[in-house]
């Protein structure tokens, strides 16, 4: 099982943000830049993938902002049924918790997604998970590009709120929550490789 772990959006090149809105500035109280996260969190990911010699691809390294067909051509070069792809987001929009989305009708991405649902509910029993992913209720499902066009199962997560200022102080902005949210993906990869990859 290879997993091809995709960081949504640019990051910063020379101090400049790469990708236009997808961040909250709250002023004194700092600045989140959706693709800086999403980058961090992928880093933490690999870094623990590495100890556990679980393969995986890291699909956009670069710090600008790789268009979403490149991601998944990138990703399309491996075999579908060894694979899975892992879109890492945080949200902005108002609201509260967490959210998995899975490519429509891919019954391997609901399992998959059920996988990352429950390791969330485990390191966060006290938030929220949005979406019920589980009762294949179309509605749910948002046709996401990366989720359409790869040809493997994938998944796309949302990490909390950018601009939920409890969410950024408690969680997004801080180590500890950066942590906790690298846990729970990584908790979840190890489940998916037994109990839907058996390997
Ligand atoms: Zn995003």
């Amino acid at each position: 099982m290879i997993v091809l772990i995709d960081n949504g959006h640019g990051g910063l090149i020379n101090g400049e943000y790469t990708t236009p809105g997808k961040r909250k500035d709250w002023g004194a109280n700092g600045i989140i830049y959706e693709g800086e996260f999403n980058r961090a969190i992928v880093a933490g990911i690999v870094e623990q993938l590495t100890l556990l010699k679980i393969p995986y691809v890291n699909i956009a390294p670069e710090y600008r902002d790789v268009r979403l067909e490149t991601r998944v051509k990138r990703a399309n070069k491996y075999p579908a049924r060894k694979s899975f792809y892992l879109s890492i987001h945080s949200n902005a929009g108002g609201g509260h918790g967490s959210e998995v989305f899975t490519s429509p009708g891919n019954t391997k991405s609901d399992k998959i997604a059920t996988i990352f649902g429950n390791e969330y509910e485990n390191e966060f029993p006290n938030k929220k998970l949005r979406t019920d992913f589980s009762d294949g209720d179309l509605d749910k499902e948002r046709r996401f590009y990366v989720l359409t066009k790869t040809k493997m199962p994938a998944i796309l997560t949302e990490n909390f709120f950018m601009d939920n200022f409890e969410e950024f102080m408690e969680i997004l902005n801080t180590r500890e929550g950066r942590q906790r949210i690298i846990n729970y993906h990584v908790k979840a990869i190890i489940r998916v490789r037994v109990e839907v990859f058996d390997v």
